[in-house]
């Protein structure tokens, strides 16, 4: 008798995740909104219903603020364990940095803010599929899409938030949390990045795509033997000398060879881009005999520019700045302090102890034109859930979240609160209405 073959019962949606094996590998936190997103659930609640079912503490207020999910860290793998579990999903820590852990500095620079290309989005638009979230953007020393050549943005062009993409209950991937503003659209964020920033994002793309090939957590004993040879065929065995080709103070070239110490993701940009050895190569150890010399990458001062010799905060006599806040007070355009502070490169805090007054009124502005621009937001999703559950009951079905979201754009509902309660409503008011009408 022949056995039928069944899938494995999940507890979830098994959502595939996107671009595993490519520089455009999904990140978990974009699988995490998809998966929320697929059940009709907002992300918080998927996060308590995870936390509950491993028995963890609720997760923070500020969780999407303080967590990176897709790092290496603990964090990561935990959620990745517990979203395999509940939706049968395999390897679902390729989605995350957690291979890399050994052989980078857990202290690497991570990403402050959800950032994104703009390009990517609309490209996955214009495929016909759901944007996502890459993971190549959650990495903290990368600042632009080595595929579109183009900035990382954080902050939404048409509201100005930073946390657009996805700090919020309900994320609708490539649409903003709070304004709901495609954030695919062509923009001044899509600024073209320079040659250095791109080159990096291209060596962690590779990296990235290597990742699903890899069998084993790579070791850093092996990433020690290669920064050896390194030295030893580069520089004769001079650490000192390898500490200056690629910029780094030489007790630091001690600790890692000598005490055990990992390089940072930055320091191992550094040394790839000094010696000719790939991101790849250095940290899985498999250098090759014949080490090339590369003299035609980007210089370390293009790729780093020492923080230490960064520019200082910009400092504007106090009458030009005086002029750009009552410009700006009287301006139709509400921005945020911070967006002015940005426009006159200052700090936000500075123009609030020079211009204390004038900053108190453009906030107020601003926030008036925020409460302004959600209300609209909230009426016109009133309007379109209206509509939509009218349909809904007129084709003799009941009204969900499912079918209702089928009716209305994402960028209508996208970022709306209480849109189970808005479709309650309007369900109430039509059935209402009807029984007015048809005694
Ligand atoms: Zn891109
Ligand atoms: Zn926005």
């Amino acid at each position: 008798m022949n056995e039928l073959t069944c899938p494995p019962r999940s507890l979830l949606y098994p959502l595939e995740p996107i671009g595993v094996g490519t520089a455009d590998v999904e990140s978990l936190a974009s699988f995490f909104c998809r998966v929320a997103a697929s059940h009709c659930v907002s992300s918080t609640d998927l996060l308590h219903r995870i936390s509950k079912m491993c028995g963890w503490a609720a997760p923070p207020k500020n969780f999407w603020k303080d967590t990176n999910l897709s790092g290496m860290g603990d964090v990561a793998e935990r959620y990745a364990c517990a979203l395999s579990e509940m939706t049968s999903v395999e390897h679902l820590d390729l989605l995350t940095l957690r291979l890399w852990r050994n052989v980078i500095a857990h202290r690497s620079k991570a990403p402050a803010k959800g950032r994104w290309c703009a390009a990517c989005f609309e490209e996955d638009l214009a495929n016909g599929r759901m944007p996502y979230f890459r993971l190549a953007w959650d990495v903290g020393d990368i600042d632009a899409c080595a595929k579109h050549g183009a900035r990382l943005p954080d902050a939404c062009s048409d509201c100005g938030r930073t946390g657009a993409r996805n700090n919020a209950a309900c994320v609708v991937p490539g649409w903003c949390c709070y304004c709901g503003a495609p954030l695919g659209r062509v923009q001044a964020a899509h600024a073209s990045a320079p040659a250095a920033e791109t080159w990096k994002a291209a060596q962690v793309g590779q990296l990235l795509a290597a990742q699903a090939s890899i069998s084993s957590v790579p070791d850093r004993c092996n990433v020690t033997e290669g920064l050896r040879k390194l030295v030893d065929e580069l520089d004769g065995g001079k650490s000192a000398r390898f500490a200056q080709r690629i910029g780094a103070n030489k007790s630091t070239v001690h600790w890692w060879l000598q005490q055990g110490g990992v390089p940072t993701l930055a320091a191992h940009l550094r040394i790839a881009s000094q010696t000719g050895v790939s991101l790849v190569a250095l940290l899985t150890g498999v250098i090759d005999d014949s080490i090339p010399i590369l003299r035609a990458g980007p210089s370390l001062a293009e790729l780093f520019p020492d923080y230490k010799k960064r520019a200082s905060p910009h400092r504007r006599d106090s009458t030009d700045i005086d002029a750009k806040m009552d410009e700006l007070r009287q301006s139709d355009v509400a921005v945020s302090v911070s967006e002015a502070a940005r426009r006159m490169k200052v700090r936000r805090r500075q123009l609030y102890r020079v211009e204390n007054e004038k900053s108190r009124v453009i906030a107020a502005k601003w926030t008036a034109h925020q409460r302004h621009c959600s209300e609209q937001h909230r009426l016109e999703a009133v309007r379109a859930i209206e509509a939509a559950v009218e349909d809904i009951l007129s084709r003799g079905k009941a009204p969900n979240l499912r079918e209702v979201q089928q009716l209305v754009p994402r960028e209508v509902l996208g970022g709306v609160r209480g849109v189970f309660a808005m479709i309650q409503e309007a369900s109430a008011k039509i059935e209402a209405s009807r029984s007015a009408t048809w005694p």
